[in-house]
């Protein structure tokens, strides 16, 4: 690829042109006036956080069935999680349930669009507003999605994106970046990243080394380009699995809003007897993965929490099944996975 070249022969290896130019990139595709390219998508969740002076003795809203690394980002800046649960058929945080979370101490809500799909943001950013909270987002698995008529990446104050490879818009490696409209949260994240330096040698914060690798830039620029499509075709399996898939033990997942609010980094449905089916269908050449199989607090990281119960998240971990879904999949492969799974009985 001409930009992965332009780079080895450049010479300049950390913090380039290329970078520079992917941030312009991905600002511009989310609509926001910023952007900072960083490490990984957790590191832009800290340094979302970081960069707000959350910390100690401050309180942040985050749902109880995310990834992990929503909540590793609170904890890692010595702030404490607070777990809120989702709504069973969107996966997403439940807005009618966060007020009751919410004390003098708590500074932001970090709303996750989990597998995909854009939350419920209007009656989110009311309560944020009614108590003076920052809302920042995790679009680790939410590139493109949209919300109305704007991204996931623009709705709050600031976002956090992952470009793991197994993402939506995927690196040949580690990647991140935060997306934002506050120029002052721009421009510390812009010395965070840099060991908290604006000019080489002179540190105005006890900054990191989280700086998205030049080398991975002209990759995602270009694979920019195609997410829109690449979206397109994850909806088409998705569409075709939501119309075809009939069978009684299943639950299909259900879009809440249009259906260009679901961008399907994953396709969840739920089963009962879960060990059940996965085997059934690994016996049946299909393979199926689970998002996630142990809640967070229950998660021997958060050994704390164990005493704790949400029932919800609970439930959602106990039953979730992810079906394939990928924009290299064959419509053969497609509906092979709906044959198999509509000749699915429990005994
Ligand atoms: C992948 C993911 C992350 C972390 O991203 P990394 O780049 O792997 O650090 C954070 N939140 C969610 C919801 C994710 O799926």
């Amino acid at each position: 690829m001409d930009g992965v070249h332009k780079v080895l022969h450049s010479g300049w290896y950390i913090l380039g042109s290329s970078v520079k130019a992917f941030e312009d990139d991905f600002a511009e595709y989310c609509g926001t006036e910023y952007c900072v390219g960083v490490a990984n998508g957790l590191d832009a969740l800290e340094l979302i956080i970081h960069g707000y002076d959350i910390g100690p003795g401050d309180e942040v809203i985050v749902p109880s069935n995310t990834y992990i690394a929503s909540i590793l980002s609170i904890s890692a800046n010595g702030a404490v999680p607070v777990l809120v649960e989702p709504d069973l058929q969107t996966f997403n945080l439940d807005p009618a349930k966060i007020e009751a979370h919410i004390t003098p101490n708590t500074k932001a809500i970090l709303v996750v669009h989990l597998y995909g799909q854009a939350c419920d943001m209007n009656p989110i950013l009311e309560i944020a507003n009614r108590y003076n909270l920052k809302v920042i987002e995790d679009c680790a698995q939410s590139h493109g999605a949209l919300y109305g008529d704007k991204r996931v990446g623009n709705l709050g104050d600031a976002a956090a994106f992952s470009f793991y490879p197994g993402k939506n818009l995927g690196a040949l490696g580690d990647g991140g970046a935060i997306t934002t409209n506050d120029e002052e949260l721009y421009n510390r994240l812009m010395a965070l990243r840099n060991y908290g330096s604006h000019k080489k040698y002179e540190n105005i914060y006890k900054g990191y080394n989280s700086r998205l690798d030049e080398l991975q830039a002209p990759i995602l620029s270009e694979k920019l380009k195609w997410l829109d499509q690449d979206n397109e075709k994850r909806r088409e399996i998705a569409s075709y699995y939501s119309d075809h898939i009939l069978n009684s033990e299943v639950i299909l997942p259900i879009v809440q809003h249009t259906s260009k609010s679901h961008v399907w980094h994953l396709f969840v449905i739920r089963v009962q007897k879960r060990n059940h089916f996965m085997e059934y269908m690994n016996k049946n050449g299909v393979q199926t993965m689970i998002h996630y199989p142990i809640p967070p607090h229950k998660q021997e990281a958060y050994r704390e929490w164990s005493d704790l119960a949400f029932p919800i998240s609970e439930q959602i971990h106990a039953e979730v099944v992810s079906l394939p879904i990928s924009p290299v999949m064959e419509m053969g492969e497609v509906l092979r996975v709906v044959e198999v799974i509509n000749e699915y009985r429990t005994n």
